[in-house]
């Protein structure tokens, strides 16, 4: 499995972070161990955030906020153009630590650094484009308009799965918009969320004039959500992970008024229709199903295929299966890493007996032992070929499982696809433009990205991300989601010397 000699990568992912900023022996303690799937081992014992110290951290944010907010936002965004430059000096390095932390293969780690690039060049533009609508008013000698305004300290959750680009993608967006953030990022990802907030603090450390502690991190499991997810001091937490946590979150904010950003669990799907370009499918279908070891919320977890294609796609795709390297995520060529955990490989492993036992023909999914690491979790990738979908098919499974579930009609393939209870992203392969746009239509696909010949993960910074149904209807990144990160005040001006009431309402008072 070509996996390195015991001890190296712990060493290597410590080297990494010091080098970065992170004072490890400032943040030693014994209530969490960063670990790597790539070996299974321990990196370093961390100390996590008391419940007084993110009570006094969430204060010192709310106070950098009342600063912050003033600063107009093209200096705002001068801010975060730096940081966007730190990444790009830091790529190699944070991109490595992101694939130790995580196991996903050493091009997606920097890929999802480059993300963070992508969305602080995105934000320094929103910078200057904060922009509100002037809009026509019924009376006379008056304007009215919208204005933006910050909003306070936003709380952001993330999973382990992009342990750094979604606090980027909020973070940047939040920055920029005159908010401060505080972070609580996943228990199994920590080593990478000390070093983005060990860069983050370095820049800001550039920009001597402004509040230092617009960016706040809160070390923890749940325990530590929590306290963000309570203090009436954060009017926007923005959660990502599975549906479970959005469950318990979702209604704490509702009770306190509190705004929600939920990007939670998908189970994503896409259709091969008679027309589709087979070379071009068995590709996209690859990487969606089987990139980051099916670990992203994006991943391609059903495929819905006309039935006349049926059998020759199953064998290709097991072609393909046969043909990938799977093992350690940093050598070179190899394409499926890791699970994260022993709890992952676990979970893989009941849902394909669960999908046997309901009758489905399971190829793949055997363990990948790593000798000499017991606790490395590798797995082949699996097929579950079945007449119908079944209660396993309609489950998030956070692993590489395909589904593949035959269709004869395009409105039997939608309904198919509709019917799970997640809503994230989705696509159909077809060279056929009525379908293609039944697909996109208000008919179609009910999820958040539905897309056209290319499978329905890696989205890009530009679009809003997020989906409906179970996966929680949060939009955040691209296009106007900024807007979740701002208040909205209307304003009517009088500049005359009448009076005059909306809807013709008189009340003279002599
Ligand atoms: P998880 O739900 O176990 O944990 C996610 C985060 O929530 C962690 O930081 C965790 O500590 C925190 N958390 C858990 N319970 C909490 C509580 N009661 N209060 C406050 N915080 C709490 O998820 P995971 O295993 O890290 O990630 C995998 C899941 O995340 C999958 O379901 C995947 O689909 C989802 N995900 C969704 C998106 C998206 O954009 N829709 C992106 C990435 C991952």
């Amino acid at each position: 499995m070509n996996l390195p000699k015991p001890g190296a990568l712990p060493e290597r992912a410590r080297a990494i972070a010091s080098a970065l900023g992170v004072d490890l022996a400032a943040a030693a303690g014994e209530d969490l161990v960063a670990r790597t799937p790539v070996t299974g081992e321990p990196i370093a014992g961390l100390k996590a955030t008391s419940p007084a110290e993110a009570r006094a951290a969430l204060s010192r944010a709310h106070r950098a906020f009342l600063d912050w907010r003033l600063v107009p936002a093209p200096r705002r965004g001068e801010v975060v153009r730096a940081f966007g430059e730190r990444l790009r000096a830091a790529k190699d390095e944070l991109g490595e630590l992101v694939s130790i932390e995580t196991g996903k293969i050493l091009s997606e780690g920097r890929g999802e650094v480059q993300e963070m690039i992508d969305i602080c060049d995105f934000a320094v533009g929103l910078s200057r484009q904060l922009h509100g609508l002037t809009i026509a008013t019924e009376r006379p000698g008056h304007r009215m308009m919208e204005t933006w305004h910050p909003l306070g300290v936003c709380g952001v959750i993330s999973a382990f799965n992009f342990p750094a680009a979604v606090w980027a993608w909020n973070a940047a967006l939040a920055f920029v918009c005159g908010d401060a953030v505080a972070w609580k990022p996943s228990e199994k990802a920590t080593l990478t969320a000390l070093a983005c907030h060990a860069l983050w603090k370095r820049t800001l450390a550039g920009f001597p004039d402004y509040p230092q502690d617009i960016g706040v991190l809160l070390v923890g499991g749940a325990d530590a959500g929590a306290a963000l997810v309570e203090d009436a001091r954060v009017p926007l937490v923005s959660a990502t992970g599975s549906t479970r946590m959005g469950a318990t979150v979702a209604p704490r904010l509702a009770a306190r008024f509190a705004r929600a950003i939920l990007e939670l669990g998908g189970n994503n799907a896409a259709i091969v229709a008679p027309s589709a370009d087979l070379d071009l499918a068995v590709r996209a279908i690859a990487f969606s199903a089987v990139g980051t070891a099916g670990q992203r919320c994006t991943s391609l977890r059903r495929l819905i295929v006309h039935e006349s294609l049926r059998e020759e796609l199953s064998g290709r795709l097991k072609r393909a299966y046969a043909s990938l390297r799977i093992g350690n995520p940093l050598a070179e060529g190899v394409l499926v890493g890791p699970l994260v955990d022993r709890g992952a490989f676990e979970a893989m492993q009941a849902a394909l007996a669960a999908a046997r036992a309901e009758g489905a023909v399971v190829t793949g999914g055997a363990r990948r032992e790593a000798p000499g690491f017991p606790d490395a979790w590798y797995a082949e990738p699996a097929l579950c070929e079945a007449p119908a979908q079944g209660d396993v098919a309609r489950r998030e499974t956070f692993a590489p499982i395909l589904h593949l579930l035959p269709y004869r009609e395009l409105a039997e393939a939608i309904a198919i696809q509709n019917d799970v209870p997640q809503g994230l992203a989705s696509s159909i392969f077809t060279r056929d433009l009525g379908e293609a746009e039944r697909f996109l239509s208000a008919a179609g696909s009910d999820c958040g990205i539905a897309n056209v010949n290319i499978g329905p993960s890696g989205a890009e910074i530009g679009g809003a991300f997020g989906g409906e149904k179970q996966t929680g209807g949060g939009r955040e990144s691209g296009s106007d989601a900024w807007k979740a990160y701002m208040r909205r005040a209307t304003n009517t001006i009088n500049y005359s010397r009448e009076l005059p009431l909306a809807q013709g309402v008189s009340f003279d008072i002599g």
